[in-house]
């Protein structure tokens, strides 16, 4: 993407604009400014529902749409912020929260306009120590200019602002999870409805707009600029700019702002460099570790957008794009990643508690060499009895990536049980083969 077309990381490597003194210099608040002085919240909502900006944080639901279900009159509305960004392989909220903090306040006090919100939270996970920091900082600048607080920029308008830090779970990153933690009770998915943004869904039975961080730091620009400029760059359905999450096996892993619908070699050969020399890209998830992998000859010239690639069968999801390049065996990956969701499942849901446990066994099986043929087939079984039983998207998640890969490299993981086998069997030979040679010869009958 060329420099001009860079969005939210337009003044990313700005010295200091981490203060507010910089990020007002590049033009910073000018669009709340516009926001509470010269719009309406209904007309704010307009503009974000026109854009049709899809939510980043792995759902796309429309921004615009979730907002207006949050009722306005009697309630006490809550603007939250889900920070708790730890799917494997997603890096970018954080560099967002880091490097320019003042745009997610920012994006978040429009938001709370629109929907006349009396506070604003923003639950960071628990691990993102530094980060907390920097926004606590970035929050109480905000306070200080009179950007949050009482009568904000002399409108009458008040909003109180918090940075909330959660203690490390993943499943705190579901919505329903987080708002339970956020009420000080271990983070638990909820069933629906009620929604947040409905009373009695959201934080302290509250109606509640829960939006992703990079969600959030479109805003600005859609005020500052209009939704007709928004929109200009992306498709039609996937509207404006991704910053993708390269890791994996590629040469410049790190986070790129692409416009929606570049495709996947793009990003990764022309913007990551691709994997090493000599090796070619075996497959990738392109929504981070809960997206249904592609292999490379079926997905590296797709376009990177919400519609393309679930039309393909996998998902954007968080945008964070995992390549697996042809050296590596995809056995450890999956097992990995089984590994990661099997210990951070709530347990309150059968077939993802047992699930996630009973893939983790059935892949170490295969990855030792003790696996019978039935157990490919049981492992298939297994992610399709997950997918759609359970009660929030963890297991869901691990099965989408894990029954994606048996399913495309279903020779490869036999192979892998194969060698592993082979190779156990040769070892117990070389261990008896001194016993043998020890034994007492019992000679001629
Ligand atoms: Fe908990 Fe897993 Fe059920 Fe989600 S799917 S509620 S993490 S047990």
């Amino acid at each position: 993407m060329t420099e001009t077309n860079l969005r939210l990381l337009k003044d990313i490597d700005e010295p200091g604009l981490h203060t507010i003194d910089v990020y007002e210099r590049r033009g910073g608040y000018s669009a709340l400014r516009r926001a509470v002085t010269e719009l309406e919240p209904d007309e704010v909502l307009e503009q974000i529902s026109e854009a049709e900006l899809l939510g980043r944080g792995g759902a796309a639901f429309a921004m615009g749409m979730k907002a207006g279900f949050v009722p306005k009159g009697d309630t006490d509305n809550y603007m939250l912020v889900n920070a708790d960004e730890s799917e494997p392989g997603a890096f970018k909220d954080r560099v967002l929260m880091q490097k320019t903090p003042h745009l997610l306040i920012e994006g978040c006090l429009i938001a709370a306009r629109a929907i006349d919100a009396v506070q604003a939270i923003i639950y960071i996970r628990g691990e993102y120590e530094h980060q907390a920091d920097i926004l606590e900082r970035a929050v109480a600048e905000a306070y200080e200019r009179g950007y949050v607080g009482k009568d904000i920029l002399g409108t009458g308008w008040d909003l109180e602002f918090v940075v909330h830090r959660g203690a490390g779970a993943y499943i705190a990153g579901e919505e329903m999870a987080l708002l339970d933690s956020l009420e000080g009770k271990r983070a638990h998915p909820r069933m629906k409805p009620p929604y947040p943004a409905n009373v009695g869904g959201g934080v302290y039975q509250g109606p509640t707009l829960v939006n992703n961080v990079e969600t959030l730091c479109n805003v600005p620009y859609i005020i500052n600029f209009g939704v007709e400029e928004y929109r200009k760059l992306g498709t039609e359905q996937s509207t404006g700019t991704k910053v993708v999450s390269v890791s994996g096996n590629v040469r410049r892993p790190g986070n790129y702002e692409v416009p929606m619908g570049v495709t996947c070699r793009e990003i990764i050969y022309g913007l990551a460099g691709g994997p090493p020399e000599g090796r070619e890209v075996k497959c990738f998830l392109p929504g981070g570790s809960s997206s249904p992998a592609l292999t490379g000859d079926e997905g590296l010239d797709l376009r990177f957008d919400f519609e393309t690639l679930e039309a393909a069968g996998s998902m954007l999801g968080s945008g964070s794009v995992i390549v697996v390049d042809d050296s590596q065996p995809l056995v450890p990956f999956a097992l990995r990643l089984a590994e990661f969701y099997r210990h951070e499942s709530c347990g309150k849901c059968v077939p993802c508690r047992e699930g996630t446990n009973w893939t983790v066994k059935m892949l170490e099986r295969i990855d030792s060499g003790e696996a019978t043929p039935m157990d490919f087939e049981l492992l298939a079984q297994v992610q399709t009895n997950i997918i759609g039983n359970c009660l929030c998207l963890l297991g869901d998640s691990m099965a989408m990536a894990v029954g994606s890969m048996l399913e495309k490299f279903r020779d490869e993981f036999e192979r892998h049980a194969e060698e592993a086998r082979a190779r156990n069997e040769a070892a117990l030979v070389e261990q008896s083969a001194p016993e043998l040679a020890a034994a007492p010869s019992i000679g001629p009958m």
